[in-house]
């Protein structure tokens, strides 16, 4: 007889959220900083205009929201940054863009 040995169960199902060490957050949170005093993010930024729901809200009510969050394993980098009204930001949070529609127009 046999299979009755101990299961070793997973120490932590994450679930909904990959796991990111906090290391990994701080350096990417430091390199998100970086990117937002470059030249590259006030271009982006200057058009004023939200990546999710097109809203023209102007430059100073931009906020910098990564595509993929960084507790879903999303970077700072470049192509994952996108300038997003507060609203958007505030709703969309740690979710996908699959998983998350923006407001309508
Ligand atoms: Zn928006």
């Amino acid at each position: 007889m046999s299979g009755d040995g101990e299961k070793t169960a997973p120490p932590h199902s994450p679930g909904f959220l990959v796991e990111v060490d906090d290391a990994t957050l701080r350096r990417e949170r430091a390199k998100a900083r970086e990117l937002r005093a470059s030249p590259w993010w006030k271009r982006k930024r200057a058009a004023g205009i939200c990546h999710w729901c097109g809203r023209e809200v102007g430059a100073a009510a931009l906020t910098m929201d990564h595509v993929v969050p960084l507790v879903r394993g999303g970077r700072s980098t470049k192509g994952n940054l996108v300038p997003a009204c507060k609203p958007c930001n505030d709703e969309k949070k740690y979710r996908l863009p699959t998983e998350w529609a923006p407001p309508a127009r």
